[in-house]
């Protein structure tokens, strides 16, 4: 029998449950398991060797986005975050995606540009035509550099010059195409731009200064989308709220940036779950956001089909890698990826970006309609509780006792908690 995401109550099941059915649905060893449950999973040996002047570790959450199906497959994703709702808002709005169909997704070859900065040119013109004249050999040069991408079937593919006008004078900008096949390439593309120094030196007679990757990925993007039948979003209305809702984040660039965050909010978490370069995300997807069409733009599209349902979609740089970085060394990011059961950085990119269409399609949906307070304080009102310092069964009892009284504070769950202590 086929494999389903759709678990319905697993939100509901007490940790053990879950894991079991996790543990079912990914083929997870009895290792595995005990990794999921070891709340200080990555071992200090580990962590010191990943950054500088470590200390000790920092735990987040890991909750696991039901009902996701993706090109016709199941996946359970993921996703590692410290802000309630997240996790259910994703799953909620994949349920209402399955009515649909699911979500299709696609994904460009894994091209990364490599910059090259060459400025104190004393002819721009000559300098531009000894780079491209000298195109072939500064591919096979940068190719030289990594035999192991070549051989994956990656490696430099093009060089393009760009003339900038800035105010330290003209300068050529260099960009290599890479393509990074299942790496996220930053290493690998800034390894091959740093060998070309002397031949770019030599056959421009400029110097030499920045040699890095671009963030703005825009040849590596991934591209999903759903459609989302009016029944289960609520009805004509429910559309016509995310449509309103679409349009104010396409004519307000403050409403925008709140609009992307959510998206973000979902392909961040499943990026740090799997290990990912999410600041390089990041980076990437507002920066398109601002430049694809001009003035800063919804990472997301909404149309009504002429059934009357709604038709949603998303597209995004996804720079990530299943090879290198930390998915390769640190332990949990290796799990989700076995949970996930992803094959390639294509497919990474392609799940990451059909759950921050979920998750944009689930706060449009509670922003249009009751408002996300009510949900969100819900879960929230357990982390206030916790805070103020209540433990097993008090936080849900004081947790409930605030969402009933409207009052989610600080104050209010100290007061509930000493009340209850005194009983
Ligand atoms: P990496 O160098 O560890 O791994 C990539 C290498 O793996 C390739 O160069 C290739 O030699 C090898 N490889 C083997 N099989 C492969 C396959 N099937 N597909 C692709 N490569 C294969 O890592 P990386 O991906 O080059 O660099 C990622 C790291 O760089 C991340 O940790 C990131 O945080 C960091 N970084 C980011 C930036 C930035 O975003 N601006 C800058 C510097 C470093």
């Amino acid at each position: 029998m086929p494999k389903t995401s759709a678990i319905p109550g697993f939100y509901k099941l007490p940790i053990n449950e879950r894991v079991d059915k996790l543990k079912a649905f990914a083929d997870l060893t009895d290792q595995d398991v005990a990794l999921l449950r070891t709340s200080g999973a990555l071992d200090f040996s580990i962590a010191d060797h990943m950054i500088e002047n470590v200390v000790g570790t920092f735990p987040l959450p890991l909750g696991i986005a039901t009902n996701f199906r993706i090109n016709g497959q199941d996946y359970l994703v993921p996703m590692a975050l410290e802000e309630p709702s997240v996790v259910a808002a994703a799953s909620n709005a994949a349920r209402i995606a399955r009515e649909g169909g699911g979500f299709t997704a696609t994904a460009t070859d894994s091209i990364m540009i490599g910059q090259i900065q060459v400025t104190d040119l004393p002819d721009l013109v000559k300098a531009k035509a000894a780079v491209l004249g000298h195109k072939r050999n500064l591919i096979d040069l940068a190719n030289a550099q990594d035999p192991a991408l070549v051989k994956a079937g990656g490696g430099a593919k093009d060089l393009q010059v760009r003339q900038l006008k800035t105010t330290m004078g003209p300068m050529l900008v260099l960009h290599l195409l890479v393509d990074c096949r299942d790496a996220m390439g930053a290493n690998a593309v800034n390894t091959m731009c740093e060998t070309l120094t002397p031949l770019v030196q030599e056959l421009t007679n400029g110097r030499v200064y920045l040699r890095i990757l671009s963030n703005l990925a825009e040849l590596r993007r991934a591209h999903a989308e759903a459609v989302f039948p009016k029944s289960a979003l609520g009805g004509e209305d429910a559309v016509d709220g995310i449509l309103k809702a679409y349009a104010f984040a396409q004519a307000d660039p403050f409403r925008c940036a709140t609009h992307n965050k959510g998206i973000m909010n979902g392909v961040d978490a499943v990026l740090i779950a799997t290990g990912q370069d999410f600041r390089a995300v990041e980076a990437g997807a507002h920066t398109y956001a601002a430049t694809r069409k001009g003035g800063y733009q919804s990472l997301t599209h909404y149309e009504r089909t002429p059934g009357g349902d709604l038709r949603g979609s998303i597209e995004l740089p996804l720079a990530v890698g299943l090879v290198g970085g930390a998915v390769r060394t640190h332990p949990v990011a290796q799990l989700s990826v076995k949970i996930l059961g992803v094959k390639t950085a294509r497919e990474l990119a392609q799940v990451a970006a059909s759950v921050g269409l979920a998750q944009n399609l689930a706060a449009l949906r509670a922003l249009s309609q009751e408002g996300i307070q009510k949900g969100h304080m819900q879960l929230h009102a357990r982390n206030v509780a916790i805070a103020a310092g209540a433990k097993g069964d008090e936080v849900d009892r004081i947790a409930e006792q605030m969402v009933a009284e409207k009052r989610v504070r600080f104050d209010r769950a100290q007061e509930l908690l000493t009340k209850l202590r005194e009983a």
